[in-house]
């Protein structure tokens, strides 16, 4: 499946071709592309005006979500800071700065201080602390919004019996993660085995 036939215009799809290759290239762990046709498909459906990212990395999924969907306004954090300059020039560079804002910073900070309601939000960063990226942004979550989280299998070890010792403590952490979410009062939540495992919730209207 040819990746960016969607893009209409051919300058904008030749510069998608172009990121996407200069972030694997880079091994940016950028969104993979079934889990990304999948949140297009997520995206066309819900309409959502106001979503939050938590791991902008260099902009790809941001950039992504902000031509699937330009009635979406994407607000974006990123701690590392080297990732978040080439982030914003790749923002500046699609012509995208009004409809992305780059936050530079820890997202267990910021999110805290955030006050805007989102319609949607996306969490990508650190996979140990998903419960509390998730915890923080579910305060901000409208009342009929959803949760994306990816990663959520990561390379399968949170359903394999054997982890290798270096990610026991994260993935124990991502098990936890799932039960939250799977028996939190307020969402209904489904996880799908496509990619690295991406989830969907959605939250009591
Ligand atoms: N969503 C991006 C990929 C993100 S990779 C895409 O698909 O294109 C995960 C990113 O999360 C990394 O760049 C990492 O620096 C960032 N990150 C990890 N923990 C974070 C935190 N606490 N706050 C903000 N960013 C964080
Ligand atoms: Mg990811």
């Amino acid at each position: 499946v040819e990746n960016f036939l969607w893009i209409k215009d051919d300058n904008k799809r030749l510069m998608m071709q172009n990121l996407y290759n200069k972030a694997k290239a880079d091994h940016v762990p950028i969104i993979l592309d079934e889990a990304a046709r999948m949140i297009d498909s997520w995206l066309l459906l819900l309409k959502p005006t106001r979503i939050l990212e938590v791991g902008t990395a260099v902009g790809y999924s941001a950039i992504r979500m902000a031509l699937v969907s330009p009635i979406s306004k994407i607000d974006t954090i990123e701690k590392d800071l080297d990732r978040a300059k080439e982030a914003l020039e790749n923002i500046q560079h699609f012509e995208l700065v009004e409809q992305i804002i780059l936050h530079e910073g820890d997202a267990l900070e910021l999110i805290p201080e955030m006050t805007q309601e989102y319609d949607l939000v996306f969490i990508d960063a650190a996979k140990g602390q998903y419960g509390r990226f998730f915890e923080d942004a579910m305060k901000l979550l409208r009342p009929g919004g959803v949760v994306i989280c990816d990663n959520m299998l990561f390379h399968g070890f949170v359903e394999a019996e054997e982890v290798p010792k270096r990610y026991r403590a994260m993935i124990k952490k991502l098990r936890i993660f799932h039960e939250t979410l799977m028996n939190h009062p307020e969402l209904e939540t489904r996880i799908l085995s496509i990619d690295d495992g991406i989830s969907i919730s959605v939250k009591r209207g």
